[in-house]
């Protein structure tokens, strides 16, 4: 039954289903001395941040993050973020000029452009304005994320976003990680904030002193991140609620087996990441379940590996290709793979996924890291209706309307009309005195 089956795996990898872990409960307890729930928890964050401003913020960061900041440490020195780009491996800085190239190139390539639609008298267009100011997350408690500066910042810089502040966790991965401050630097950031959590998201929401408020909050996090975006969205924009990791693989005879296993390894090391194979062959359906008996064995996360694919993998085998195709659909994942010799062609029966990479060499690390599209992507289903981050979604539309006298009156009395059936006598008169 797999809607049924879905359902369960969707109710454990959506945000608010990450159970939080038992260490992750007294630190609950021991910070606010009862047992809240994370709702309530980022509920209690956001409110003291929005009333008590930057003392709130430097006290959870003292309880949840055992950092003790001031108001000037809290925000990264400019000397401090020159001093990590010098001592950077010149490596490093190659990669983030390459990648930040080709996330640069196709972001603005893909950017809307302003309409104009004309015919005598009128003139209608729709027009793009950058955000001016936009918060970027880049978690930081278990794991250092450079790629997501790369992958959350460039698309607002090809918009044209003027200012972008960067938050992070005051640790060792996060704000502290020099390899994080060297990629800020080197892309032209010069706000980076030693703040992370729910702390950091009511920071950039409500501004606090010495962080002034942002319109657009965007980036992953852990739950209490996910659920801040979803507690401050109307006070500010958010890109979306995003949860674990995921992906399907769609493979049959033209398919590697142990290229797919390393692919399903590399969701199930994020920890928790659903790693899905659907195949219509029962050949390469063993041959990758042997591979990642392997592959799984060499991994530095092993163990993580291990409890992901336990919990959250499933190898598929289903009848033949239209199967799998309304399957995928289904699912609707943050990343799919076809890793067949007919891809392209596979495609055209699937809408729904975050990010989609076709055939043997085109692997989801690609996008993860390098290719150019954002690795910022609905998950949990949510690609039926959502999409990943973009350049598009830094920019506003508004529209622009001008019509000459004579256009006016042509449509003057159907204005006039619904105007008097809503009741609404100054909006008839507005029109009918230009008009007579
Ligand atoms: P994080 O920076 O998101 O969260 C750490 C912060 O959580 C801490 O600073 C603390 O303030 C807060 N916190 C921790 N325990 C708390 C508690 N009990 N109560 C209140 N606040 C608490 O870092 P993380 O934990 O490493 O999580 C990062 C997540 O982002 C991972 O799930 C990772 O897979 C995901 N991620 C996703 C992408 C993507 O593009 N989809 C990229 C990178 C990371």
């Amino acid at each position: 039954n797999v809607t049924a089956a879905l359902d369960v795996l969707r109710a454990k990898l959506s945000p608010s289903g990450n159970v939080v872990s038992e260490a992750g409960k007294r630190r609950t307890l021991e910070v606010f001395g009862e047992p809240l729930t994370p709702v309530q928890v980022v509920e209690r964050i956001c409110s003291d941040v929005k009333q008590q401003g930057l003392p709130a913020v430097l006290e959870y960061s003292r309880k949840l993050d055992r950092a003790e900041l001031t108001a000037e440490t809290i925000r990264v020195s400019a000397a401090e973020l020159a001093a990590a780009h010098s001592a950077a491996d010149p490596r490093l800085l190659a990669a983030v000029r390459r990648v930040r190239a080709n996330i640069l190139g196709f972001q603005q390539a893909i950017l809307h452009q302003d309409k104009e639609l004309q015919r005598p008298g009128v003139l209608l267009a729709q027009r793009y304005v950058p955000l001016n100011r936009v918060g970027v997350c880049v978690p930081g408690g278990a794991a250092a994320y450079p790629s997501t500066v790369l992958m959350a910042a460039v698309p607002a810089q090809a918009a044209g976003v003027k200012e972008v502040a960067v938050v992070s966790p005051p640790t060792a991965f996060g704000a502290n990680n020099p390899v994080v401050l060297a990629t800020c630097h080197e892309i032209g950031i010069r706000e980076v904030y030693r703040i992370g959590g729910a702390q950091g998201i009511a920071a950039l929401a409500y501004g606090v002193a010495g962080l002034p408020k942002v319109d657009k909050i965007v980036g992953p996090g852990n739950l209490f991140v996910a659920l801040a975006k979803r507690h401050v969205y109307g006070e500010v924009d958010i890109d979306s609620i995003a949860g674990p990791s995921e992906v399907v693989v769609l493979a049959d005879d033209t398919t590697r087996a142990d290229f797919t296993a390393a692919d399903l390894l590399a969701q199930a090391e994020h920890a928790p990441g659903a790693s899905i194979l659907i195949t219509w062959s029962e050949r390469l359906l063993e041959a990758t379940a042997a591979e990642l008996q392997k592959q799984v064995q060499q991994l530095t996360r092993c163990q993580l590996a291990l409890d992901s694919l336990r919990d959250f993998g499933c190898l598929i085998l289903v009848r033949d290709a239209e199967e799998a195709c309304r399957l995928t659909d289904m699912i609707a994942p943050e990343h799919l793979h076809i890793a067949t010799d007919n891809a392209a062609e596979l495609l055209k029966k699937i809408r729904n996924s975050g990010a989609t990479f076709l055939g043997n060499y085109s692997p989801v690390a690609l996008g993860d890291y390098a290719a150019g599209p954002s690795h910022v992507l609905p998950t949990g289903g949510t690609a039926r209706w959502a999409s990943g981050l973009s350049a598009n979604h830094f920019l506003r539309s508004s529209s622009v309307i001008q019509y000459d006298q004579s256009a006016l009156k042509d449509l003057s009395a159907d204005i006039e009309y619904l105007a008097q059936v809503e009741g609404l006598t100054a909006h008839e008169q507005s029109v009918a005195m230009r008009t007579r």
